[in-house]
């Protein structure tokens, strides 16, 4: 099924997308690197890693800040570039440790600026073919946003998301959610010093390419706990990749006993992935909700700190015809909100191939969307006019696909965040 766009002839068509070009051949096994990569690691994470080949303690704060600058800020992807460290640290550096990022497999990128990169990871038992994660970058002219993945794959099934179809499941490291901001900003020439990329759609203001992140590629983020922390707080560091906590959005499907964990050791930005106002469809539609229904949900981000006004929780929802999409799911989803300081992302549903759901019907989007706006909820499917509503990070697949006009769409109702 196709959505129709929107009626309104003054925004711009979707454009055309170069195909998905691959650079690499898929490997049958996954042969592991000889050395270890450094990207990913925390500071402390780092002098371990000094200590390890024989850097004095009274050295290591020194040279930790030193490493710092020249992985994050400068992007640099040997140690040989390090002009700054001495030669001969750079030789232990090199022979025990390297700045892999992850491999990049394939590239889209659209002439809207939208790009995708397929990537690849190591499989978890030897011996087994490599996995693949994807992650997509969304520029505006103001901004551009990342979309990350957290796992491959997801253990829970909500019922129109693709990735919850996908049997093959591992957390990715620290440094594999990390590495996905160190492949955007390689790619896109975002390094302090690199020539920056120039092509159509990219980000005219600001000086960062990459100035936003949504948790919001594969994976229950929540479930990956840690490993996303870690990442988020090397992201978020001030005298590196400087993404702010609070251009750092992390959805999750609504995994309640740890979100106030996440408000108190990540404190990014938080969005829900609500979907439904009533609990026997919200069962249906996400799983997860026999074991924290709505009240429950609502409680903890009602508890989520720091929330105000200008700090507020985005409720994801995405449209499904004639399952979540009628006037009176806007009238019960503006009551049910009521009293948390929140933005509601309508998202249009991306089908894939053997779902059991459709796309609302876009005078539907357009009806729902206005019972939220007038209840006072800026509601981001309304885009000024002129200006495309592209681009979809949840539903990712993990094929070699082309970002399809209807992806985008949904992704980029999904990134707008803020
Ligand atoms: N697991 C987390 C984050 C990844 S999914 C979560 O569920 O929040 C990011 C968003 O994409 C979620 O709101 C998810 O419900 C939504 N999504 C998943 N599949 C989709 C699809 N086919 N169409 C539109 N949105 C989808
Ligand atoms: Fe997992 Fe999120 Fe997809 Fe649900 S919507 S299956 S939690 S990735």
């Amino acid at each position: 099924m196709t959505v129709p766009l929107h009626p309104d002839d003054s925004r711009q068509p979707v454009p055309a997308t170069t195909p998905f070009v691959l650079e690499k051949t898929p490997l049958e096994r996954y042969v592991a690197p000889e050395k270890p990569s450094l990207i990913g690691l925390s500071r402390s994470g780092l002098a371990e890693a000094l200590g390890s080949i024989g850097v004095p303690a009274a050295q290591r704060k020194m040279r930790v800040q030193q490493l710092w600058h020249w992985i994050y800020t400068r992007g640099v992807q040997g140690f040989d570039a390090m002009t700054s460290v001495s030669k001969q640290l750079r030789a232990a550096l090199d022979a025990h440790f390297t700045l892999a990022r992850p491999e990049v497999m394939a590239e889209q990128v659209s002439v809207d600026g939208t790009r995708k990169w397929l990537l690849r990871l190591p499989s978890e038992h030897p011996g087994e073919r490599p996995h693949e994660v994807e992650c997509v970058y969304i520029p505006e002219a103001d901004r551009g946003t990342l979309c990350l993945s957290s796992q491959v794959g997801c253990t829970l099934t909500c019922s129109f998301c693709h990735t919850g179809t996908q049997r093959l499941v591992r957390n990715l490291t620290p440094g594999e959610i990390v590495g996905q901001i160190m492949v955007a900003r390689d790619r896109l020439g975002d390094w302090l010093g690199t020539e920056r990329a120039k092509a159509p759609g990219l980000p005219t203001e600001g000086d960062r390419y990459v100035s936003n992140i949504v948790m919001m590629g594969m994976g229950e983020p929540l479930y990956n706990f840690e490993a996303v922390r870690d990442a988020i707080n090397v992201a978020a560091d001030g005298e590196g990749l400087s993404i702010s906590k609070r251009r750092i959005t992390l959805s999750t499907s609504g995994v309640v006993p740890m979100i106030a964990r996440a408000g108190a050791e990540i404190g990014a930005m938080l969005a829900v992935s609500l979907h439904a106002v009533r609990d026997d469809l919200r069962n249906e539609l996400v799983p997860l909700n026999r074991k924290y229904p709505i009240a429950e949900l609502l409680e903890a981000c009602r508890n989520y700190p720091g929330l105000s006004n200008a700090r507020r929780i985005t409720f994801e929802y995405v449209m499904l015809k004639g399952v979540n999409d009628s006037a009176a799911d806007a009238k019960a989803l503006v009551r049910l909100l009521k009293g948390i300081p929140a933005k509601i992302n309508l998202i249009p549903f991306n089908p894939w191939p053997g779902t059991r759901y459709e796309c609302s019907d876009w005078d539907q989007i357009e009806k729902f969307s206005e019972i939220v706006f007038n209840a006072g909820y800026a509601s981001p499917v309304r885009t000024p006019r002129g200006r495309d509503i592209l681009a979809a990070c949840g539903q990712l697949k993990s094929a070699t696909e082309k970002l399809s006009a209807r992806e985008r769409l949904a992704l980029r109702a999904m990134a707008m965040t803020d």
